[in-house]
C-alpha cells in the first residue's frame, strides 16, 4: 500500500525485522545510518596506479593510518574521563588493529607489487580479515569484526579524505542504525538526538545493549543484513520490548504503534510503581526475582525495577574486553563493588564462561571445529589453571563483603564438580593461612545447562547449595541446536516438552535435597513461561532487570495451584507449540493486561 514518511508520499514497502530486544521502549523516527560508510569498504571499485605513483600511495596510506591513530587517541582520552575504563580499553584494541604489522605489510606489498591504489589495496586486505573473522559464527568474533570494521571505516574515510561522521552530527532526532555501535560511535553521542538503536550484530551482552540500557534508550540488536535494506531518511519503528523493527511503516502501522507506545509506556509506568511489591501468587507463594548483570554500570536500575539482588553476574565481560587478563586485585575490586552496591541482597557471581574460540590468540592459539562442545568455561582450567585460581581468590575475598554466591557454569560430570569443590577448599585454606578474610557460609551452586547435569541432578544436589538452570544452553545442548545459528533457529524451542522434563527433574531433585532452583536463562524474562517454571518447581527467576516488572505482574495474577496444574498438563504435551499455547492461554486468562506484550 502507498505510505508516507513524515509529510512526503510513502512509496516504500513496509518491512518487519525480528531481532533481540536489548533495551525496552518504543521509538519512532527517521533512520540515521551510522555505518552506511562501511559500504566504501565492500564496493570499492578497483583502481590501479603506475610505478611512479607507488611511493605517493604508500605515503597516503601511512598518513591515513596516522590520522586514524590520532583520532582513536582523542576518543580514548574522552572515554577515559566519561563512561568507563573498560570501554576505553576497547580503543587500545582499536590501536592494535591500526598498528597491525601484517595488515600494513600486506597493503604496502599490494600497492608495490600489484600496482593497486592505496584505497583498493586496503579494501582488499581488510576484506580478507573481515571475511575470516565473520565466518567464525561466534558472537565474540562477530563483535571483534565490528571493531575491525569500525577502524577500517575510519582508515578508509581518511584515505579518501572523507570526514568520519560521528553521532554528534545527527541533523535531527533519529534512530541510529549500524552494523554495531562501537565505542568510537558512542564517544560523541548526542543524547538529545538519539531516539534509539537498531544494529545488525550484537547480543544482549554486546556494547550496544549495555549502553542502550544504561542510557534507557530503546534498542533492538542482532538483525543480520538489516542495514543494507535501509536508506538514509527511511522511517523506522523500533520495539525494544519485543525485539522488532518496522521499516517504512504504513500510516496505519505508525498510528497503531503510537497508540501501543502510549499504552505500553502507561503500563510500564504502572508496573514500575509495583516495584516494591513482592512477587507473590494469589494463593501466597513467593518467588524471588533477581537481575542478570553483565557489568557494574547498571546497578541503579536494579533498585528501580525492584530486583531482589543479582541472580547471575556474567564475569566474562571483565575478560573479553580487556587487553590482558584481569588481575586478582582488579577482579576483587569489581566483585567487592557489586557486594557494596547491594547491601543486604545476594549476588551470584559466575566464574568465567567463554569458549576456547573466544579467547585471545596470544593465550590460546588454537581453533576448534565445534567450539560450543570444546574448551569452554570450567574446561579452560585444563589449559590454564591460573585463570580460575585467580578468579576464585578474588571471588572468595569479595565474599567477605556481603551475601555472595559462587556459581560454576558448564558442569557436566561429578568428577568436574568434585575437582571444582576441591579448588574452592584449597583457595579457602590459602586465604585462611594468609589471614585474608572470606565468608565461611558462601553458597556454591552449579549451572544446570548440560543435559547430563539435569539427569544427574539428584547426585549433584547432595554437594551444592543451589541449582541455576541456564535454559539458553540447556535448550541448545538438549535439542542439538546451535543457539547462534539462525538457520536452525526454527528448532530452538524452550517450550519443547523435553526441556520441561529436564527442568522438572532438576527442581524435584533440588527440593528433595532441601536446596533451591533458579532459572537464569532468557525464558525467565518471558511472562508466558512464568507459570510453567513456577509450576515445575522453580523458586527464583533471574533476568534482565527491565523485564522484572512484567514478570512480577504475571506472578501476582496467577495462582500457584494453577501453575502446578499447567505444568502437569504441559509435561504431557507432545509438541513445543502445544506447550506454548497452553501457557499463553493461561497468561491471557490470568493476566490479560500484560498478555499482549
Ligand atoms: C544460559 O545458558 O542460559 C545462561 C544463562 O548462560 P549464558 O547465556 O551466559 O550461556
Ligand atoms: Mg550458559
Amino acid at each position: 500500500m502507498m505510505m508516507n514518511n513524515t509529510n512526503c508520499v510513502r512509496t516504500k514497502k513496509e518491512i518487519l525485522f525480528h531481532g533481540i530486544p536489548a533495551s525496552p521502549g518504543i521509538a519512532i523516527g527517521p533512520v540515521f545510518l551510522a555505518k552506511a560508510k562501511i559500504r566504501h569498504l565492500e564496493n570499492n571499485t578497483a583502481r590501479t596506479i603506475t610505478e611512479d605513483q607507488v611511493d605517493a600511495q604508500i605515503e597516503l596510506f601511512r598518513n591515513a593510518l596516522e590520522m586514524t591513530r590520532n583520532d582513536i587517541k582523542v576518543m580514548q582520552s574522552k572515554m577515559q574521563s566519561s563512561i568507563q575504563k573498560r570501554t576505553a580499553d576497547v580503543f587500545a584494541a582499536h590501536l592494535l588493529i591500526v598498528n597491525d604489522r601484517m595488515l600494513i605489510r600486506d597493503v604496502e606489498e599490494m600497492i608495490k607489487n600489484q600496482k593497486l591504489a592505496a584505497d583498493t589495496a586496503f579494501s582488499n586486505s581488510i576484506q580478507k580479515y573481515i571475511t575470516v573473522i565473520t565466518s567464525m559464527q561466534d558472537s565474540y568474533f562477530q563483535e571483534r569484526a565490528g571493531d575491525i570494521k569500525d577502524v577500517a571505516t575510519q582508515i578508509m574515510n581518511n584515505l579518501k579524505g572523507l570526514a568520519n561522521p560521528s553521532l554528534s552530527q545527527l541533523p535531527e532526532p533519529a534512530i541510529v542504525v549500524s552494523s554495531d555501535l562501537t565505542p568510537s560511535d558512542t564517544a560523541m553521542l548526542d543524547r538529545e538526538k538519539v531516539l534509539g538503536f537498531a544494529t545488525e550484530t550484537g547480543s544482549r551482552t554486546s556494547h550496544t545493549a549495555i549502553l542502550a540500557r544504561s542510557l534507557q534508550l530503546p534498542a533492538v540488536v542482532g538483525m543480520q543484513h538489516f542495514a543494507e535494506r535501509l536508506e538514509e531518511g527511511d522511517r523506522l519503528i523500533i520495539d525494544g520490548y519485543m525485539g522488532m523493527v518496522i521499516a517504512n511503516p504504513t500510516e496505519e502501522t505508525e498510528e497503531l504503534y503510537r497508540t501501543k507506545m502510549a499504552q505500553k509506556e502507561k503500563l510500564y509506568a504502572e508496573l514500575r510503581k509495583e516495584s516494591r511489591m513482592r512477587a507473590e501468587t494469589l494463593d501466597g507463594y513467593c518467588i524471588r526475582l533477581l537481575a542478570n548483570a553483565e557489568g557494574v554500570d547498571s546497578f541503579d536500575q536494579l533498585q528501580e525495577y525492584g530486583a531482589e539482588g543479582i541472580g547471575l553476574f556474567r564475569t566474562e565481560f571483565l575478560f573479553l574486553n580487556a587487553a590482558k587478563l584481569p588481575s586478582e586485585e582488579e577482579q576483587y575490586q569489581v566483585y567487592k563493588k557489586i557486594m557494596e552496591s547491594l547491601p543486604g541482597q545476594p549476588a551470584v557471581i559466575r566464574t568465567l564462561d567463554v569458549g576456547g574460540d573466544k579467547l585471545d590468540d596470544a593465550l590460546f592459539s588454537f581453533r576448534e571445529q565445534n567450539p560450543f562442545l570444546g574448551m569452554r568455561a570450567i574446561r579452560l582450567n585444563e589449559l590454564n589453571p591460573e585463570i580460575l585460581q585467580t578468579q576464585l581468590r578474588a571471588i572468595l575475598r569479595a565474599s567477605a563483603h556481603g551475601e555472595l554466591k559462587l556459581l560454576f557454569p558448564m558442569v557436566s560430570s561429578m568428577e568436574e564438580l568434585d575437582h571444582l569443590l576441591e579448588l574452592v577448599k584449597q583457595t579457602q585454606n590459602e586465604l585462611r593461612q594468609k589471614k585474608i578474610p572470606f565468608s565461611k557460609n558462601m553458597e556454591i551452586g552449579i549451572m544446570i545447562e548440560i543435559p547430563s547435569a539435569a539427569i544427574l541432578a539428584e547426585q549433584f544436589a547432595r554437594k551444592v547449595d543451589f541449582f541455576s538452570i541456564g535454559s539458553n544452553d540447556l535448550v541448545q545442548y538438549s535439542l542439538a541446536v546451535d543457539r547462534t545459528n539462525e538457520r536452525v533457529a526454527y528448532l530452538y524451542k524452550p517450550s519443547n516438552p523435553a526441556i520441561l522434563a529436564l527442568i522438572k527433574h532438576t527442581a524435584d531433585a533440588a527440593r528433595k535435597a532441601g536446596i533451591y532452583t533458579t532459572v537464569c536463562g532468557e525464558i525467565a524474562s518471558d511472562p508466558v513461561f512464568s507459570a510453567l517454571l513456577i509450576g515445575l518447581g522453580v523458586r527464583e527467576l533471574s533476568m534482565p532487570s527491565a523485564s522484572i516488572s512484567i514478570v512480577r505482574r504475571a506472578i501476582r495474577q496467577m495462582s500457584f495451584y494453577d501453575a502446578e496444574q499447567l505444568a502437569q498438563k504441559a509435561l504431557h504435551c507432545e509438541t513445543a507449540a502445544e506447550v506454548r499455547s497452553l501457557a499463553q492461554a493461561y497468561l491471557n486468562q490470568a493476566a490479560p493486561g500484560i498478555s499482549g506484550l
